[in-house]
């Protein structure tokens, strides 16, 4: 490598030959061809494209030459470097083309693979079926009513009408928290919500009270000490059974279709008076099946009515005890175990599904959060 050459003489540079030159632009193509990725290039550039490469140097020899050969060298030299020039773009682009589709490939999704796949999220099944019940009673221009899990004894049973020497009030089948003389159950039904409502609203009232409830069941097919209710309660002058029955009929069409009647027979709950036990007509066969052996319906076992649960006119004495002039109010009030409810209208054949987390038993209902 010579120095640049000051003295304007020689009359040639020996690095300015054309065969030294085209040596020059051979090595420089023979480097950018072998560069095998882009690092290996940027050090080709630098050596055969740089300021300091043997390229670089000799073009500063043309300022030694006479005037009269600059031209020539001047233009060999130029096509020289736009050679080397155009071999380093080329190479340039096919390795980042290269690299492009290696990062296509690498970073890819199989989708055939097995991936540790997570659930979306989504609400239980009982949890939505109460939603929509609830629903039913709002557009009608009820509220919706809510109350403590851990409930006053008093407001669990006594107020609601049930006797001190009731067997529903013994560790057998109420948990109590602490002792049993605490005064503190965990509500056993959702009926206090009803009464707190009395208590703490004014008149009229249409509430729907949709809420978890306990009693000391084993957890087996048809039962869990943990379940959920679903009450309504309508005071206001001039309530009587028709109201209710329409009520319970109005309901029994949003969730089962048109035309599901409703049938109340006589019964006893200490909280009402009169009682009724709720039937529901069986939605899926209508009462079709019953008598005739050759088309079974699974629903109602072939007895034309599902249970439903149980309501009736409001006992004046409760109404007394939240305060309400029975001589001008009445009331109705009604229960239905959600648990069961989503039993039949879903053929759920064990309740145990619904309490062990199983995604496979609630994915059936679909993904609704
Ligand atoms: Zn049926």
């Amino acid at each position: 490598m010579s120095a640049p050459n000051k003295a304007f003489d020689p009359v040639s540079v020996s690095s300015l030959e054309p065969a030294a030159v085209d040596g020059m632009v051979e090595a420089a193509l023979v480097a950018i061809s072998a560069a095998g990725d882009l690092e290996a290039l940027k050090a080709a550039r630098l050596a055969h494209a740089g300021d300091r490469s043997p390229l670089a140097l000799a073009n500063r020899e043309i300022g030694a030459l006479p005037p009269a050969a600059k031209a020539e060298v001047g233009k060999r030299m130029g096509q020289a470097r736009a050679r080397v020039r155009d071999a380093l773009d080329a190479r340039t682009a096919e390795l980042e083309a290269e690299r492009d589709a290696r990062v296509l490939v690498e970073e890819a999704v199989d989708v055939t693979l097995p991936v540790g796949r997570r659930a979306m999220g989504a609400r239980h099944p009982l949890t939505t079926l109460m939603e929509r019940m609830s629903d039913v009673f709002i557009a009608m221009g009820y509220e919706v009513a809510e109350g403590p899990e851990a409930e006053a004894e008093w407001f669990n049973f006594d107020a609601l009408n049930v006797p001190p020497d009731h067997p529903a009030r013994t560790m057998q089948d109420t948990f109590f928290v602490g002792t049993e003389d605490s005064g503190v159950v965990l509500r056993t039904q959702t009926s206090p919500i009803q009464l707190r409502a009395m208590l703490e609203r004014d008149l009229p009232i249409y509430v729907v009270a949709p809420g978890r409830v306990f009693r000391t069941d084993e957890l087996d097919a048809t039962h869990t000490p943990v379940f959920h209710q679903i009450e309504g309660l309508a005071i206001d002058e001039g309530i009587t059974m028709a109201d209710l029955k329409g009520t319970l009929e109005h309901l029994a069409t949003a969730m089962f279709g048109e035309g599901v009647r409703v049938r109340l027979r006589p019964s006893y709950f200490p909280f009402t008076e009169p009682s009724a036990e709720m039937d529901l007509e069986c939605f899926v066969c209508r009462g079709t099946s019953v008598g005739d052996p050759a088309n079974p319906c699974r629903t109602c076992s072939s007895e034309g009515w599902i249970e439903w649960g149980g309501c009736g006119m409001v006992n004046p004495r409760v109404l007394r005890a939240a305060g309400i002039d029975t001589a001008r109010y009445s009331g109705f009030a009604f229960g239905m175990g959600v648990e069961r409810t989503l039993m039949f209208r879903h053929g759920v054949t064990d309740m145990r599904d619904m309490v062990e987390g199983d995604a496979r038993f609630t994915a059936a209902f679909g993904i609704e959060v």
